[in-house]
C-alpha cells in the first residue's frame, strides 16, 4: 500500500472497518495469543464477529503443528472452531507437494527436515515420510556409520520438505543435503519466517534453520506459507472466499500484510506481536503498508461493546 494506514481507535472507525468485510483471515501468534497466553478479549472479539455473521479463518505459518493440533490449541482457549477454518503452513506445504509437485501417495516419499505437524499432514494425504524426529538422526554424524548413508539413500524420496526444526543438528543437515543433491528431488519449505518471538525473546525461525540447507545445496526452496499466494488459493478453493470482502489480520508486515496485499485482500496490522506503530506507518521500502492498524484485535470488541 502507498497511502497512510487508518488507525482504528474510535467506534465509528471500528464499525466502518467491520462493515467492509464478510470474512477475516487471522494470523494466530501475535494476534490471538502469544504462545500459550490468550490475549485479553480475543474470545469475545471472535464471538462478536461470528454473531455479526462474519466468516472466520485462521492462517498460521507455524509448521510444527498439524491442523488437528491447532484444534486442540483453540479448544484449550475455549474458542470454538472446526478444522475447515484452520490453515497451517504444514498443511499448505502438503497440499503443494500433492497438487503442484505431483508426488504420488504410496509411491513417492518425502524426506522431512522439521517436526510432527509436517509429518502428520503428509500422512493424512497418504505419503510415507522419512527423517523428521527419527532418533537415529540424533547420533553424531559420520558418513561411514550413518544408517541413512550406509544403507543408501531411498530412491523413492522425491521431495525434501523443510520447516522449523528445533532438533536441528549436523546429522539431520547432512542427510538432508544428500537428498538435495539428487536430481529430481524437489525442495519445498513450509515458511521462511526469519525469527520466532517466544516468551519475550526472539528465537531463530524456520527461515534460519532452512538457510543452512540453502547455503549447503545452493538451492532455494519454494515456501508454501504466508506470503505465498498458493496458500491463499488453497483457502479460496476450500472456502469460496470472496477476496474483495476479505481482510487479512496479522502482526508481521513481510508475511501477513504482504500476503494480504499481494492477494488483493484488505489488511489490518495489529501491534500485539512483531511490529511497532512506527513500522505500521513507515515500513521498510520493500514492505507494504497495511490499510488499517490498531493496538490489538480486541479493539474491535472494546470500541463497539456497549
Ligand atoms: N513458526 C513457528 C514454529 C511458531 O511456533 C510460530 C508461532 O507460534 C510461527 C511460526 C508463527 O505463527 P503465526 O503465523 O501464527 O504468527
Ligand atoms: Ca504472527
Amino acid at each position: 500500500g502507498s497511502s497512510l494506514p487508518t488507525k482504528i481507535e474510535s467506534r465509528e472507525a471500528a464499525e466502518e472497518f467491520m462493515n467492509k468485510y464478510d470474512s477475516f483471515l487471522f494470523d494466530c501468534d501475535g494476534v490471538l495469543w502469544l504462545g500459550n497466553y490468550l490475549l485479553p478479549n480475543i474470545r469475545e472479539t471472535l464471538a462478536m464477529l461470528k454473531s455479526r455473521g462474519k466468516k472466520l479463518y485462521f492462517v498460521t505459518n507455524n509448521s510444527t503443528k498439524s491442523r488437528a493440533a491447532y484444534m486442540k490449541k483453540f479448544a484449550s482457549f475455549d474458542i470454538p472452531v472446526s478444522q475447515d477454518q484452520i490453515f497451517t503452513s504444514s498443511y499448505a506445504a502438503a497440499l503443494y507437494v500433492s497438487g503442484h509437485i505431483g508426488l504420488v501417495p504410496g509411491r513417492d516419499k518425502v524426506w522431512v527436515f522439521g517436526e510432527s505437524g509436517i509429518i502428520d499432514e503428509l500422512k493424512l494425504m497418504g505419503y510415507d515420510t522419512l527423517g523428521g524426529k527419527d532418533p537415529l538422526l540424533d547420533i553424531p554424524f559420520d558418513p561411514e556409520t550413518s544408517p541413512f548413508l550406509v544403507n543408501g539413500l531411498d530412491p523413492d524420496v522425491k521431495c525434501v520438505l523443510a520447516g522449523l526444526d528445533t532438533n536441528v543438528n549436523y546429522h539431520r543437515m547432512s542427510v538432508t543435503l544428500q537428498y538435495l543433491q539428487k536430481p529430481g528431488v524437489a525442495f519445498v519449505a513450509t515458511n521462511l519466517d526469519s525469527t520466532l518471538p517466544l516468551k519475550g525473546v526472539i528465537l531463530p525461525g524456520a527461515g534460519t534453520t532452512i538457510s543452512s540447507l540453502v547455503t549447503a545445496s545452493g538451492r532455494e526452496p519454494i515456501a508454501c506459507g504466508k506470503p505465498n499466494l498458493n496458500m491463499l488459493r488453497s483457502i479460496i478453493d476450500a472456502t469460496n472466499l470472496d477476496t474483495s470482502r476479505t481482510c487479512m489480520v496479522g502482526d508481521r508486515l513481510n508475511t501477513d500484510i504482504k500476503f494480504g496485499t499481494d492477494g488483493m485482500l484488505g489488511t489490518l496490522l495489529v501491534l500485539t506481536g512483531i511490529e511497532t506503530e512506527e513500522n505500521a506507518l513507515n515500513p521498510n521500502s520493500e514492505l507494504p503498508r497495511p490499510m488499517y492498524y490498531s493496538k490489538g484485535l480486541s479493539m474491535l470488541y472494546e470500541l463497539t461493546n456497549d
